[in-house]
C-alpha cells in the first residue's frame, strides 16, 4: 500500500469527532503486566462519561471497540487489537465515599478504593488492596481475594452498550462467578456503587498491611505476570485448587520461550524478559494439557487472552 493509500485506509479518519483523545499504533506491551503484545489500532482516552457515549453512539457499526483497565489480566496477543482500544482515565477515577458506601469511576485504581475506605472508616472492601486493576475490570472479572470478592460489596453499576446507551445495573441484574461477572455483552462499565460496613480505621489498616504481608509473601507480584492464570475449578468438578493441580501434572518451572510457569506459585505465568505472547499462551494451553491428562480437569483460562496472533512473513507467503 502507498503512503497515500495507506493514509486514506486510516481508521483515525472514520472516527468521530471527540472531546478526548485519539492515538494510532499504540505498543500495548507498554500498558499491559505481561509487558508482551502487539499494539492497538487505535486508542481512545475518553474526557469523560459523555464523550465515550457519543463516541459510542457516533461510530461506524463495524469497528470493534476493546475497553481496557491497567491491563493487569488480559494477555494481548502478538498481532495486537483491531478496532479502538478504549482506556478510562482521569476523567473516570473519581471517588465519594458516604456513610458505608463508596461511589467510584471505573478508572478508579483498587488500592486506591481501598484507601480510601481506610481513611473514612469503611471496612470489608480491604482486600482490594491486592489486586492490581482498576474498578471497572474489578467488577468485570469479579475480582477478589482472601474470602471476599467484588459480589459482596457491590450495589449496582453504570454501563454503556456497544451504541453508547447508558443502564444503571444492580445486584439484583447481575449473576456473579468465580472471577466472571455475566454482563451483556460489549458493555462498558463506567462507574460503580460499592457497600462496606463502618468499621475502626486502625484495624482496617492493620488488615490491608496483613493482606500485603502474605500477597508479598506467596505471589510474584513484582513480577511480569497476568495474575492468577486459571480459575479455580468448580468445587463439583474437585476440591483442588488450580494450582494444586498444576503443581501435581509437573508444571512449576516449566518453560515455553521466555515464559515460564513461577516458581514461587505454579498458577503465575511469567515473563522472563524476552517472551512474546504466543510462548505465554503456548505455555498456559500445555499446563492445561498435562493438567487434563494427569488430573481429568480441564481448567478455564481466567487471564483474557484479547487480540490477533501474529502472522508470520512465511505464513502470509502461503495465503
Ligand atoms: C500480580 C497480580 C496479582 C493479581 N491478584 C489478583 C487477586 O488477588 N484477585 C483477583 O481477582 N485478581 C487478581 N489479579 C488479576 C487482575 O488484577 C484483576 O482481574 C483486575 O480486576 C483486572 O483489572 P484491570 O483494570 O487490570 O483489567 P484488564 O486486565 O485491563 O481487563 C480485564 C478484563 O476486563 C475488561 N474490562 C476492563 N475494564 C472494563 C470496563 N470498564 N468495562 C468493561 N470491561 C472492562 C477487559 O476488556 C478484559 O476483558 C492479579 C493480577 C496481577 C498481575
Amino acid at each position: 500500500m502507498t503512503e497515500i493509500n495507506r493514509n486514506l485506509h486510516r481508521l483515525v479518519k472514520r472516527l468521530p469527532k471527540v472531546r478526548g483523545r485519539y492515538s494510532e499504533d499504540v505498543s500495548l506491551a507498554k500498558i499491559t503486566w505481561f509487558r508482551v503484545g502487539g499494539h492497538a489500532e487505535v486508542m481512545f482516552k475518553p474526557a469523560d462519561i459523555d464523550d465515550l457515549e457519543d463516541f459510542l453512539a457516533k461510530k461506524p457499526g463495524d469497528v470493534p471497540v476493546t475497553v481496557l483497565g491497567v491491563g493487569s489480566n488480559v494477555l494481548v496477543r502478538d498481532g495486537g487489537i483491531p478496532g479502538v482500544v478504549v482506556r478510562l482515565g482521569r476523567g473516570f477515577a473519581d471517588m465519594n465515599a458516604e456513610g458505608d458506601q463508596i461511589h467510584v469511576g471505573a478508572g478508579a485504581l483498587d488500592v486506591n478504593v481501598a484507601l480510601t475506605c481506610a481513611e473514612v472508616g469503611i471496612g470489608g472492601l480491604e482486600f482490594l488492596c491486592g489486586v492490581p486493576g482498576t474498578i471497572g475490570g474489578s467488577i468485570v472479572m469479579n475480582a477478589g481475594s482472601y474470602g471476599s470478592e467484588i459480589k459482596d460489596v457491590f450495589v449496582s453499576a453504570t454501563v454503556l452498550d456497544s451504541q453508547g446507551r447508558k443502564y444503571r445495573v444492580t445486584k439484583e441484574d447481575v449473576v456473579f462467578g468465580y472471577r466472571k461477572t455475566l454482563l451483556p455483552a460489549g458493555c462498558i462499565v463506567v462507574d460503580g456503587l460499592l457497600k462496606g460496613c463502618k468499621g475502626d480505621k486502625a484495624q482496617i489498616t492493620e488488615k490491608m498491611m496483613a493482606i500485603r504481608k502474605v500477597r508479598e509473601k506467596s505471589q510474584p507480584i513484582r513480577a511480569r505476570t497476568g495474575g492468577s492464570t486459571f480459575a479455580n475449578p468448580e468445587p463439583s468438578q474437585t476440591k483442588d485448587l488450580a494450582w494444586q493441580l498444576i503443581e501435581r501434572a509437573g508444571c512449576r518451572g516449566l518453560r515455553v520461550g521466555g515464559a515460564m510457569v513461577s516458581e514461587k506459585h505454579c498458577n503465575f505465568l511469567v515473563n522472563t524478559g524476552m517472551a512474546t505472547a504466543a510462548d505465554i499462551e503456548c505455555l498456559g494451553e500445555k499446563v492445561r494439557e498435562r493438567v487434563a491428562s494427569v488430573t481429568g480437569v480441564h481448567l478455564r483460562w481466567e487471564i483474557q487472552c484479547l487480540g490477533k496472533a501474529k502472522v508470520e512473513n512465511s505464513d502470509r507467503a502461503k495465503t
